[in-house]
């Protein structure tokens, strides 16, 4: 592909997660990164701007949910305090079959992500604008997802109650974290039981091309979320169930 950017880095970070992308769907990505940075200079999207460090520190970090769910193909997926699309845009564009919803407490990075969708012409994907807690009382999205996914939002205990709602039984919560997470693990334990979560498994890997650790956090949902959870908005972070 002719390119103005060095795809290197990019090339052997999909290559390692086994992702073969067609040059459309790497257009999409030069094309979100390009708005991202774009955009980025009116509002604040990203403390991250050059191309490589993007491509590691978003475009990659995102993609190794693959590291847990190789095929995720024709399922239905929330991306909760998704910001500027991460890990949810990328996700989509390598899985476009996939059926994704953007949710968001901040309106304006809404407005970014529409552009974007339409911009890359991505479809079977929406944008909602809310708090996770109120969200997840609403019966089109309680208990309706395959899959939420959730990167840098909040500690696990109080991001359980966020996600494990929207979550069908059956269905699973990958949290992605990064550096050592036994104790947060072990504390957000008693919050995964009480919203109908299993046992996490704790799958760790190193970003592609670096040898920064990550972890995905995977909590199988085996039985219903109480009425009773979430709590009002604030709740859960203020006073995360412990
Ligand atoms: N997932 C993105 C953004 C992380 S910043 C990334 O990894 O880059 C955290 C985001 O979560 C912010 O955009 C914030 O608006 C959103 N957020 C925080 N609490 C939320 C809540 N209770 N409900 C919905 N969104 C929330």
């Amino acid at each position: 592909m002719d390119c103005k950017f060095n795809l290197d880095k990019f090339e052997n970070g999909l290559s390692e997660l086994n992702i073969s992308l067609s040059s459309a769907q790497m257009q999409q990505f030069l094309d979100y990164y390009q708005m991202l940075i774009e955009w980025n200079k009116k509002m604040n999207l990203t403390s991250i701007t050059e191309f490589e460090d993007v491509v590691e520190k978003h475009f990659l970090d995102s993609l190794c949910i693959f590291k847990t769910f190789p095929q995720i193909t024709d399922k239905k997926i929330l991306d909760l305090g998704t910001g500027a699309g991460f890990p949810g845009i990328p996700i989509k564009i390598v899985f476009p079959d996939t059926e994704f919803v953007l949710m968001d407490s901040v309106n304006k990075k809404l407005t970014f992500l529409n552009a974007v969708i339409n911009n890359l012409e991505l479809n079977n994907i929406s944008t909602v604008h809310g708090r996770a807690e109120d969200l997840a009382r609403k019966s089109e999205y309680r208990q309706k997802f395959d899959l939420c996914v959730s990167r840098a939002v909040a500690n696990l205990a109080s991001l359980s109650e966020y996600c494990l709602p929207f979550v069908k039984i059956g269905g699973y919560f990958v949290s992605y974290k990064s550096g050592d997470i036994e104790e947060e693990a072990k504390n957000a334990r008693k919050a995964i039981y009480l919203l109908g979560g299993k046992t996490e498994q704790i799958v760790r890997y190193r970003l592609p091309g670096t040898d920064a650790n990550r972890s995905l956090v995977c909590i199988e949902k085996d039985r219903g979320t109480p009425k009773s959870y979430p709590r009002k908005a604030g709740i859960p972070s203020k006073q995360p169930i412990l």
